[in-house]
């Protein structure tokens, strides 16, 4: 039997992932400067910036991998500087770069993962079918990653990244090196897991296009979130009518 990720968004909404105030300086020059955000369940919220904004540095915050200067992060309520294990074991990862071995299956990659976590084969097995078919790679289980397509790859990636049962999912630059129509797919995959599975995910971008496709924007700029809202909420305050042009001029101003 398998057991949903989460709850149906529309039955529990609340907050899964929540940082407030984060501050990150290098070398006494400051990254992240005050950077707070919230992430519902079943809620897709881009993060979107321009290189140097500060997108990489919040991610390796909330990943656990450096601890902010100053401000607090919590999974699932579970806090990040106190209980770092409770609290990175509902998050999930996809990173720009490529963990898989090459030479294995799309099973054998994914069942060492789920090795690594002890999960039991059994449990293992159902978890993996249920997540391909969920991104319609049902029949690629036995196909060796090398032979597979960018796009395929990273739609194997997500696949790893959800085995564990996370409830939040981080996307970091996920797209990079895919072509367009590889790219949507994969938004079109993540946005499915948001409103079928409850998933909770923060996509990281700089590619403006990406943008569109999430319920939420978070506008990151020199280390400062400049907008924090619905895109509609954007696109009512924007003056003109094309989206992209509206936030390169929003990356440009103090404030909106
Ligand atoms: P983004 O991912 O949006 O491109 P980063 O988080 O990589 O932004 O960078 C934010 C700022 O912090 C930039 O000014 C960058 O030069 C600086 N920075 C990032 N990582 C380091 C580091 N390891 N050492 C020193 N400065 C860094």
């Amino acid at each position: 039997m398998t057991e949903p990720l989460a709850q149906a968004p529309d039955t529990v909404v609340h907050t899964v992932l929540k940082a407030d105030g984060l501050h990150k300086a290098y070398n006494g020059k400051p990254a992240l400067k005050g950077v707070s955000l919230q992430v519902q369940a079943g809620e897709m919220l881009a993060l979107l910036g321009p290189n140097g904004a500060g997108k990489s540095t919040l991610l390796q915050l909330l990943t656990g991998l450096f601890t902010p200067d100053q401000g607090s992060i919590e999974v699932l309520g579970q806090d990040m500087r106190q209980h770092p294990a409770r609290a990175l074991s509902g998050l999930g990862v996809v990173f720009q770069q490529s963990a898989l071995d090459m030479d294995l299956s799309v099973m054998a990659n994914l069942l060492f993962h789920t090795d690594l976590h002890g999960i039991p084969r059994k449990t293992a097995r159902e978890r993996i079918d249920t997540q391909l078919a969920a991104i319609g790679l049902q029949d690629q289980a036995k196909a060796v990653v090398r032979s597979l397509s960018g796009g395929t790859r990273r739609k194997v990636e997500l696949v790893r990244a959800l085995l564990h049962r996370p409830r939040v999912l981080l996307m970091d630059e996920a797209t990079v090196g895919l072509d367009p129509a590889s790219r949507q797919q994969l938004l079109d995959s993540v946005r499915g897991l948001c409103r079928d599975q409850g998933l909770a995910v923060l996509w990281a971008t700089h590619l403006i296009e990406e943008v569109k496709t999430a319920d939420r924007l978070l506008l990151l700029h020199q280390g400062t979130v400049r907008f924090d809202g619905h895109i509609d909420a954007f696109m009512a305050a924007a003056e003109g009518p094309d989206f992209q042009t509206e936030v390169l001029k929003a990356l440009q101003k103090p404030g909106l």
